[in-house]
Order: structure tokens, then sequence, then C-alpha cells
């Protein structure tokens, strides 16, 4: 399991830098290819762990929960957006529970859309400050801390309790996102299952790849205020689906040791 916060975030440091030195001390005294490989190798490494969602090589990163009963963990980001209140009325249509992964100033500017979504009983979670979608994955240590950081200190305000979740933009966690993480206590959120909602329209199509990676326990990341404008209808047909296939919507609970616990079983609408 990787419901925790990093422990080591610079953990990555030391065998960068040592396969770095090997590298050069290799093409110096024994194989000039062997150093080259090992020094670009170790590079593409880490450009493969920033730019992989689910990679663990850098911090922990929550994939998918156990579970033993058909429920998955719905997850919606980017919010609050003008989708918010019609996305909270759908949930509580199917009794469904999900986390909002918050952008810290979207949820400055609306915060009754943050206090309603605690109201009816979801979770929040941090999804940085600004979503710099282009650069996140680029962002340099303090420039890091400060996304994370004071979208932690908007949503802890706004909600009451501070999040213990985080996504990254777009997915990718670069080498600083774990320092960042550690002294907030947040635990990295990925995700086993997507429908590309944040671009594609259609929901039959949406739902279609959802049930690729759809199994007792996965994580399902779904958007909300689309530049489409589709998010509201492609949630209510994801939550179709679940209904019809048996699984409950709920949050992390007793599964996950000392985790908040508020779940609730999903059932078809009234
Ligand atoms: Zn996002």
């Amino acid at each position: 399991m990787y419901a925790r916060p990093p422990r080591y975030p610079w953990a990555w440091v030391v065998w960068f830098s040592a396969a770095q030195i090997g590298g050069v001390l290799a093409m110096a005294c024994f194989s000039w290819a062997f150093g080259l490989a090992l020094i670009l190798g170790t590079q593409a490494l880490l450009f493969w762990a920033t730019l992989w969602p689910q990679s663990r090589l850098l911090s922990p990163v929550l994939v998918q929960l156990p579970a033993s009963a058909r429920s998955v963990w719905l997850t919606i980001d980017d919010g609050p957006s003008d989708d918010t209140l019609a996305v909270l009325e759908l949930l509580d249509r199917y009794a469904a529970k999900a986390c909002f992964f918050l952008v810290g100033e979207r949820a400055a500017a609306q915060p009754q859309l943050v206090a309603e979504i605690v109201r009816r009983g979801h979770e929040i979670g941090n999804h940085s400050a600004t979503h710099p979608e282009k650069w996140f994955w680029a962002l340099p240590p303090r420039a890091m801390r400060a996304q994370i950081a004071l979208a932690q200190q908007t949503l802890t305000a706004l909600a009451g309790y501070p999040p213990r979740w985080f996504r990254a933009v777009v997915g990718m966690a670069n080498p600083f996102v774990a320092a960042a993480l550690k002294p907030l206590g947040l635990t990295r959120v990925a995700w086993c299952a997507r429908g590309f909602d944040a671009r594609e329209a259609d929901s039959e199509r949406v739902v279609a790849r959802i049930s690729l990676g759809l199994r007792p326990g996965a994580i399902l990341l779904l958007h909300e205020g689309a530049p489409h404008g589709r998010s509201v209808a492609i949630i209510g047909a994801v939550l179709t689906h679940l209904a019809r296939e048996g699984y409950s919507c709920t949050l992390p609970g007793c599964e996950l040791d000392g985790l908040r616990s508020n779940t609730a079983a999903a059932a078809e609408p009234k």
C-alpha cells in the first residue's frame, strides 16, 4: 500500500548523483559508452518517473485501493466550477461519495461551492494553487512548494480541515513534489481508470475507457468544468454505468488505517 506521505523525499538525489558520478568515472577510466549510457539512462529514468503518473520511483502514490466489495473511489479534478452544484446533485441521486481535487485559486473565488461539497459529505483534495498545466512538471523546488502549500492553506481555511490527498497537475509529479508533500502530510493520488473526459466530450467513449480499468477498489479520474461543457452529462453516464455494474462510490475508510472514514453505498437513482 502507498497510502502515506513521502518519508524520504530526497532519496532520489543519492542514486541519481551516484549514477552521474559513476558515469563520469566510467567514461574517464573504463568505458566511454558505458559511462554515457549510465548518465543518460538515469536522466531518462528521472524524466519517465516525472511524466508517468503511476510511477513510485520519486514518491509513494496511491493508484488503487484494497477492496473486497464492489466499490470504487470517484475523484473529480479541476473544480470548483460552474458544474459543481449539478455534479453534487447527481452524486446525491446516486448516493455516491466523491473526492473533489480542487484548485486553490478557483476555490477561493467560489468558497460557497467548497462549503457545499463538504456539507454534503464529500472530501476535498489538493490539486495545486493555480493549475499550471503546461509547466507543473517542470517547476523548480520553490515554485512547486508554493503551488502545493498555498493551495493547502486556502483549502484548509475553506473546508475547515486540511486535505490529506494531493493530485499532481496532469498527473505529472517531478522530483520536487515529494519534498513539498511531506511537511503537509499529503499523500499523492493517481488513478487506475480514466476516461480522458477533460478533452473527450462523448460520454459513451468516456464510459468505455473507464470500464477498462474498472475493478473493486479502482480509483476513477473524472473532471468538472471541461471546456466542452459536457462534464455533468459524462459524470452522470459514468454513475449510471457504475450502478448498473453493481459498484458503489465510497471514500477511503477503514481499509486505510487512520484515514478519514466517510462512505456511502451507491444505489440506482431515486
Ligand atoms: Zn487538473
